[in-house]
C-alpha cells in the first residue's frame, strides 16, 4: 500500500492520476467496509469530481498542493458543507452543516480528496464506539474486537487500507486510543495547533483534531497542513507551523527521555533510579508496560538519556476529566432540543417538545454524561466536584512543568490494553479506565501521539506514548520516528490478509 506521501508526489509529478488512485481505495472500500463499517458515509461521486479537478489542474501545469491526489477520511464529527454529520447520533441523523471545518478546507486546499466520514461512538463519547447509534466498527486485526474510539471509524479506515489518511478528535484520548489498538500512527497536537472551527463541540477546553496515518511521516505531513492559526477558533494559538518533516530525519542522541513511573510500574526492576517498583496504576496490563520499557531501551540505544521519571498527578486524571469533560459536555449538548439542529419531535408545548426529542435523539452514554456533568455543576455541588477536578488540572500541568524540566519528552503506554472483545467492558468505569494513560495530556493540553511497538495479548498491536511539552510537536516527532525505526514489524491486519490490501 502506497504512502500518502508517494501518493502526492506521483500525482504532482504527473506519474499517477489522482481518479486512478481515488478507484483503488473506493475498490477496497467496496469490497470491505461491509466487514469493518468504518464509515457512515462514503461520498464516492464527491470524490470523483474532486480527484477529476486535481489531474486537470496537474495536467494545466499547476501544482494541487501536498496532499494531491491523497484519499482521506474525516470522522464524523467534523462540519463538511452539504455532507450529513452526524455525530453518529440519531440527534444529527439527518442533519447536513452549510459550511466545512477549517480542518476539511485546509485538507481540500492540500489537494486531499475526501472519501467519506467515519463512525464514532456518539458525540466522541466513549473508548470502542460500541456507543454509536449507526452499529460498531470492527478491529481490522480481529473483527471480534473493537477498533477503540472515539474516532474508531478513522483508525480503522487507516488499518483497512481504505484511506491513507484520516482525521480523528481527541478529547481524552480518542485519537491515541484507538491508534493504539489498530497498530497505527495518531497524533493529538497542541491545544490550540489545530483550528476546531466546524468541530462539533464535545469538551471544548480539551477537544483537539488531529490525525491518523500508517507511518509517522505521513501522520507529520498531515498535522502540518492542518496546524496554524485561525481567527475562527479564538483559542488557536498564532504561532507559525514549523517543518515538521524536517523534524523526522533528526536522530535523539542526547535526548533526555522520562518513563513516566506511575504508568509503567517505576522501570524495569526499579532500575531506572527512583519512581519504585510494583506501583503500576490499576488496570495498565504488565506486557504493555514492558513495551514501553522496551522502546525506551530502544532509545537509549539510539542515543538518548532515558530515566524513569515520577507525575504524580497522573494518578487523579481520570477523575478530573470524568467530571470537567461531562459538565462541559453537558452545557454544549444543550443546543439539541429540537429548536434548530436536527431531530424534532413534536409536543404538546415547547418543553414536551425539548423533552421529547432529548430522550429519542441521545442514546444512554450521552445522557448519563449530561446528568453526571449538571449534577457536577450543579448549586452546592460545584466546588466540592468542578472546582475540585479543576485544581487537579493545574496540578497535573505543574508535575508536566516540572518533569518537562528534566526531560524533553516522556514515554507511557497509550492504552492499559490491547483491543478487547465487543461487550468485554460494559460497565462504565471499566470502559473509562481506557482512557488512563491519554487523559492527563488532554488536562494539561500538551501533544502527545501514539506510535506501534510491538505487540501483547493475541498478538495484536500495542501503542507506545510519547509526550511533549506544548509546542513539542517536533521533538516528539523526532523520537517517533526513531521508535518506529526501531519498532519490530507487525502481523498484517486479518482482513488484509483476506485480501484488502488488494496485493498492492
Ligand atoms: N474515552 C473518552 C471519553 O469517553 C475520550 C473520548 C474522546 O477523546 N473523544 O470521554
Amino acid at each position: 500500500m502506497s504512502t500518502a506521501k508517494a501518493i502526492a508526489q506521483d500525482v504532482r509529478t504527473g506519474t499517477r492520476r489522482a481518479a486512478a488512485v481515488l478507484e483503488e481505495y473506493l475498490g477496497r472500500i467496496e469490497l470491505h467496509d461491509s466487514d469493518i463499517h468504518a464509515f457512515n458515509t462514503v461520498t464516492a461521486e464527491q470524490a470523483r469530481a474532486a480527484a477529476a479537478s486535481i489531474d486537470a489542474a496537474v495536467s494545466q501545469g499547476r501544482d494541487p498542493g501536498p496532499l494531491a491526489g491523497v484519499p482521506i477520511a474525516f470522522k464524523d464529527n467534523m462540519c463538511t458543507r452539504g455532507v450529513p454529520t452526524t455525530c453518529s447520533s440519531r440527534m444529527l441523523e439527518t442533519w447536513s452543516p452549510p459550511y466545512d471545518a477549517t480542518v476539511v478546507q485546509a485538507m481540500t486546499a492540500a489537494g486531499a480528496v475526501m472519501v467519506g466520514k467515519t463512525n464514532l461512538d456518539e458525540f466522541a463519547m466513549g473508548s470502542s464506539t460500541e456507543h454509536s447509534a449507526f452499529g460498531p466498527t470492527r478491529n481490522p486485526y480481529d473483527l471480534t474486537r473493537v477498533p477503540g474510539g472515539s474516532s474508531g471509524g478513522s483508525a480503522a479506515a487507516v488499518a483497512a487500507g481504505f484511506v491513507p489518511l484520516a482525521l480523528g478528535s481527541d478529547t481524552g484520548g480518542s485519537i491515541r486510543q484507538p491508534a493504539a489498538l489498530c497498530g497505527i500512527v495518531g497524533i493529538k497536537p497542541t491545544y490550540g495547533r489545530v483550528s476546531r472551527y466546524g468541530l462539533v463541540a464535545f469538551a471544548s477546553s480539551f477537544d483537539q483534531i488531529g490525525p491518523f496515518a500508517a507511518d509517522v511521516a505521513d501522520a507529520a505531513l498531515a498535522l502540518e497542513v492542518i496546524s496554524g492559526h485561525d481567527p475562527g477558533d479564538s483559542t488557536s494559538i498564532p504561532t507559525a507551523v514549523p517543518d515538521y518533516d524536517a523534524a523526522l530525519g533528526k536522530g535523539v542522541e542526547g535526548l533526555r527521555v522520562g518513563v513516566i513511573s506511575e504508568l509503567t510500574g517505576g522501570g524495569r526492576n526499579g532500575s531506572r533510579n527512583g519512581g519504585g517498583n510494583g506501583n503500576l496504576l490499576e488496570g495498565i496490563d504488565a506486557d504493555i508496560a514492558e513495551r514501553v520499557l522496551e522502546a525506551a531501551d530502544a532509545l537509549a540505544e539510539a542515543g538518548a538519556v532515558v530515566g524513569s521519571v515520577s507525575v504524580p498527578a497522573v494518578t487523579y486524571g481520570l477523575t478530573a476529566y470524568y467530571l470537567i469533560a461531562p459538565a462541559e459536555a453537558s452545557s454544549n449538548l444543550a443546543r439539541y432540543d429540537g429548536t434548530r439542529y436536527g431531530l424534532r419531535i413534536d409536543g404538546a408545548d415547547v418543553e414536551e417538545m425539548n423533552r421529547l426529542t432529548r430522550r429519542a435523539g441521545f442514546g444512554d452514554e450521552v445522557k448519563a454524561r449530561i446528568m453526571l456533568g449538571t449534577f457536577a455543576l450543579s448549586a452546592g455541588y460545584y466546588d466540592a466536584y468542578y472546582g475540585k477536578a479543576q485544581r487537579v488540572r493545574m496540578l497535573t500541568r505543574r508535575d508536566f512543568d516540572a518533569a518537562y524540566a528534566d526531560y524533553d519528552v516522556l514515554l507511557s503506554p497509550t492504552s492499559p490494553c490491547v483491543a478487547f472483545r465487543f461487550g468485554e467492558r460494559s460497565d462504565p468505569m471499566t470502559m473509562y479506565r481506557c482512557d488512563t494513560c491519554t487523559i492527563p495530556s488532554n488536562l494539561s493540553g500538551d501533544p502527545a501521539m501514539s506510535v506501534p511497538f510491538g505487540t501483547g495479548t493475541d498478538d495484536l498491536p500495542v501503542g507506545v506514548q510519547i509526550l511533549a511539552p506544548a509546542l513539542g510537536e517536533e521533538t516528539m516527532l523526532t523520537v517517533a520516528a526513531a521508535l518506529e525505526r526501531a519498532a519490530p514489524p507487525l502481523p498484517a491486519p486479518q482482513m488484509a490478509a483476506g485480501g484488502a490490501s488488494g496485493g498492492a
